[in-house]
């Protein structure tokens, strides 16, 4: 989608902190980090949200928690624990209509999130 932040940054016209790039999946730190690790996992194809997610994408879904996976480990997040968060909609709190998971860790992180 032409009108995209989240298809700009993938397609590498919007600068980023990059972490993770392949050909389907791209992470980078987020511009305003809500915990010391604060990354966003996105696929490259533009999805609006989870709740846009086909059944034909359950392995894309999936590379993208393997994605997250991989990146808690490397920031060693994998011994005290971490939090994935996908944000649908108005209620949802979601800002950027592009399908991503939050990768939040490095403090103790408190229920409700609010
Ligand atoms: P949402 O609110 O949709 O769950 O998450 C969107 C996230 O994108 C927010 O945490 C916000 O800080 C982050 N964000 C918004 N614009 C940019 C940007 O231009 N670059 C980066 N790296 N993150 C952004
Ligand atoms: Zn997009």
């Amino acid at each position: 989608m032409s009108d995209c932040l989240f298809c700009a940054i993938a397609a590498g016209d919007i600068p980023s902190d990059r972490v993770h790039e392949d050909d389907d999946v791209v992470a980078f730190r987020d511009i305003n980090p809500q915990a010391p690790t604060h990354i966003l996992v996105i696929p490259r194809k533009h999805i609006g949200s989870a709740a846009e997610l086909t059944p034909a994408q359950d392995g894309l879904w999936a590379r993208l928690l393997h994605v997250a996976q991989q990146l808690a480990e490397s920031e060693q997040l994998d011994e005290r624990g971490y939090r994935l968060v996908t944000s649908v909609g108005v209620d949802g709190g979601q800002t950027v209509h592009h399908l991503h998971l939050h990768l939040l860790g490095g403090r103790a992180l408190t229920w409700p999130p609010g």
